[in-house]
């Protein structure tokens, strides 16, 4: 099928399979970030005192000064939504049974991207308040999904 054989109606996804193996490494900064979230609970960040920067998720090297950065901080689990998008369709183009509210949780100078769940969707504000909701400890795997969701904090 060419572009111009093409559905118009269709949505705009081409379902297949790509025979793709890799492996991603976390690096020395993301392997400890990583632990500290699967084992302890906390999120870590790295700050370059001459940028006065705080990298979240935390990383090895200034990318603004390229220094190393081995000053790690416990930034908490507690972040304010930086902006946000609600998802309605499924990646197959059919419609959800309830949208789900994607967030960029700021956190530091960085932040991470996630699931908000405990509100609305017409109820999410730019600047709240959201903590993350950690999954029982049994059930994590060293990933950022060892954060089941954001919650706004009350
Ligand atoms: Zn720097």
């Amino acid at each position: 099928m060419t572009l111009l054989e093409r559905d118009p109606q269709a949505p705009p996804v081409w379902l297949d399979n790509l025979p793709i193996t890799n492996r991603y490494t976390f690096g020395l900064a993301g392997d400890r970030f990583f632990r500290a979230l699967a084992e302890e609970s906390k999120m870590l960040g790295t700050h370059c005192a001459n940028c006065n920067h705080t990298y979240v998720p935390a990383t090895s090297f200034c990318e603004r000064c390229l220094g190393k950065l081995d000053d790690w901080v416990d930034v908490g689990t507690v972040g304010q939504v930086h902006t946000f998008t609600i998802l309605y369709k499924d990646v197959d183009g059919s419609t959800r049974q309830s949208p789900e509210i994607i967030v960029f949780v700021r956190i530091g100078d960085g932040g991470i991207v996630h699931k908000l769940n405990g509100i609305e969707p017409d109820a999410v504000t730019i600047g709240m308040q959201v903590e993350a909701v950690f999954k029982p400890k049994a059930e994590r795997k060293g990933n950022i999904l060892d954060i089941a969701y954001f919650r706004p904090v009350t």
